[in-house]
C-alpha cells in the first residue's frame, strides 16, 4: 500500500541483495500475498562478473533442492560441476600426498555437492529477482537510518524514501548495519590467515575430484569446475598471502606449481585473483524486535569446509517457513513468536558449525607432531568406518538435522 510518494508500506523489507538476501526475497515474494522490498547500497548487477568475485561455492544437495524448488537451478546447473570424490591429505610434500580420507559422493546417482562460480550464481539469481512479482528492488540505494518500534521497522533511504514493514531481514553481510541498529553485539576472532581465490585451467581432467590439502599454513583446496578448470582456495599467513598476491603472473605460477603439484599437467591462470582475510564472527543473537538476521550478518565462518553460504541459505529457508506458517494462520509475520521459532531453529546449527570449522582449522593449521599423529589416526578411523563416513557425508550435504521444507523440495 502506498501512503505517499516518500513512504511505502510492505510486509517485509530485506537489507542486502547478496546471494542470501536475493534468495530470501524470491522465496518470500512467492508466499501468497506477501509484498517484499529488497534494498542494497550497491547494484549487484555490476558484481556479477569474475572481476569482482573469483570465489566459487560448493553447493550442498539441500541447497540444490532449494534452488530447484524456487525455479533457479535450471539456469545454474549448466555452470555447475558435480563432485564425485573428495580426498583429504595433510602432507607438505606435493610429490607424496597419501589420501587420509576419501568420500565417493554420488553413489546414489544424484550429485550431493556441486561447485559453481559465485558470479554465475549471482547473475542467475539476480535475473530471477528482477522478474519476481511482489518483489521490489531498490539497488544502489544507501540507507540513511533504520528504526525499530514495537509494531514496525522503518528504513529511510538516502533519497528520503521511507519503507515501513512488519519484518526487517538483515542480509547485509559481515558489517551488517541492521545488526548494529538493533544493538546486537558481534563476537569473534580473526585468524592470522588470508585466502587467495582464483580459477585455473589445467591440461589433464579432474574427473570431478575435489582435493582438500590441510597444510600447516592452512587449507589448500582444489575444487573442480566444468571443463579442465579448477577453483583454488589457497590459505597462508597474511604476510605470505599478500606477498603471493602481489607477484607477477609468471612468478605466481612458479609458486603455485610448488603447492599444486604436477598431477594435472600444465597450469594457466584464468581471470583475476582475490584476497580474503579470514575470521569467525557470531552475532550475539539472530533476532531483535521486528528483525531477523540471515547469512554473514548472523555468522561468518572459516571457509575450510566450504559451507558458509549453505548455512545462510538454510537460514533463509527456515525463516521463509516460519513466516509462511504464520501468514497462513493469519498471525503477525514479524511478531516475537515467529522470530523466536526462527532463532531456536537456526542458532544451534550455526554456532556449532562455526566452532566445528574453527576447531578443524586449529587442529590442522599447526606443526605439532603429537596433534598430527592423533588427527591422522582419527582420519584413518573415519575412512575405515562406513557409519562415520555416512555421518560426515550427511553433514556435508546439508541433509542432517531439521531440514526446511524448501530444502526438501516442498513449497514453503
Ligand atoms: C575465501 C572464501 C571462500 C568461500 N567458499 C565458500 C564455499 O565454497 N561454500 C559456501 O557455502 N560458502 C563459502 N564462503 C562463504 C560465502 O561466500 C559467504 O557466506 C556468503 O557469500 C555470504 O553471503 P551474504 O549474502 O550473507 O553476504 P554478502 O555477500 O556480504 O552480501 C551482503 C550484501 O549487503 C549489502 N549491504 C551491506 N551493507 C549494506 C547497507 N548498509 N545497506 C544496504 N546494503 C548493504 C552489500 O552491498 C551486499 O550486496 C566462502 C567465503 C570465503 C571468504
Amino acid at each position: 500500500m502506498l501512503y505517499d510518494e516518500a513512504m511505502q508500506k510492505v510486509d517485509i523489507v530485506i537489507v542486502g541483495a547478496g546471494l542470501n538476501g536475493l534468495v530470501a526475497g524470491i522465496a518470500l515474494a512467492s508466499c501468497k500475498g506477501l509484498s517484499v522490498a529488497l534494498i542494497d547500497q550497491n547494484d549487484p548487477t555490476r558484481f556479477a562478473t569474475p572481476n569482482h568475485d573469483s570465489r566459487t561455492s560448493a553447493l550442498t544437495q539441500a541447497t540444490q533442492v532449494m534452488l530447484e524448488t524456487l525455479g533457479l537451478w535450471q539456469n545454474i546447473k549448466p555452470h555447475a560441476q558435480p563432485v564425485n570424490d573428495i580426498i583429504v591429505t595433510d602432507s607438505e610434500d606435493v610429490a607424496a600426498r597419501p589420501s587420509l580420507l576419501s568420500f565417493a559422493l554420488n553413489a546414489s546417482g544424484k550429485p550431493t555437492l556441486s561447485i559453481v562460480e559465485n558470479f554465475r550464481l549471482l547473475d542467475s539469481i539476480l535475473e530471477k529477482a528482477k522478474t519476481t512479482p511482489n518483489l521490489s528492488l531498490h539497488l544502489g540505494q544507501k540507507l540513511a537510518s533504520i528504526k525499530f518500534s514495537p509494531g514496525l521497522g522503518t528504513l529511510t533511504l538516502a533519497d528520503g524514501t521511507a519503507i515501513k514493514a512488519a519484518l526487517v531481514i538483515g542480509a547485509d553481510g559481515r558489517n551488517s548495519a541492521t545488526r548494529e541498529a538493533a544493538g546486537i553485539k558481534l563476537d569473534g576472532w580473526a585468524y592470522g590467515q588470508s585466502a587467495i581465490t582464483l580459477t585455473i585451467s589445467h591440461e589433464l581432467p579432474h574427473n570431478g575430484m575435489a582435493e582438500e590439502h590441510f597444510l600447516k599454513s592452512g587449507v589448500f583446496a582444489i575444487l573442480p569446475l566444468p571443463g579442465n578448470r579448477s577453483s583454488l582456495v589457497w590459505t597462508e599467513s597474511h604476510e605470505r598471502a599478500q606477498y603471493l598476491y602481489n607477484l607477477a603472473e609468471a612468478e605466481f605460477l612458479v609458486e603455485l606449481r610448488k603447492k599444486f603439484g604436477s598431477h594435472r599437467g600444465s597450469l594457466a591462470i584464468e581471470g583475476p585473483k582475490h584476497l580474503y582475510p579470514l575470521s569467525t564472527k557470531l552475532a550475539g543473537q539472530m533476532i531483535g524486535p521486528r528483525l531477523a538476521l540471515i547469512g554473514d550478518a548472523a555468522h561468518v565462518v572459516h571457509p575450510l569446509a566450504g559451507l558458509g553460504l549453505n548455512l545462510g541459505f538454510k537460514d533463509a529457508a527456515a525463516l521463509v517457513e516460519c513466516v509462511y506458517d504464520a501468514a497462513s494462520l493469519g498471525q503477525d509475520i514479524g511478531g516475537a513468536a515467529v522470530l523466536e521459532r526462527y532463532a531456536r531453529w537456526r542458532r544451534f546449527d550455526t554456532v556449532s558449525s562455526a566452532y566445528m570449522f574453527d576447531g578443524l582449522n586449529r587442529l590442522f593449521s599447526n606443526d605439532n607432531a603429537g596433534l598430527k599423529l592423533l588427527r591422522d589416526i582419527g582420519l584413518k578411523l573415519v575412512d575405515n568406518s562406513s557409519t562415520l563416513k555416512a555421518f560426515f557425508v550427511k553433514e556435508a550435504t546439508g541433509t542432517s538435522g531439521d531440514v526446511p521444507r524448501l530444502m526438501r523440495g516442498l513449497v514453503a
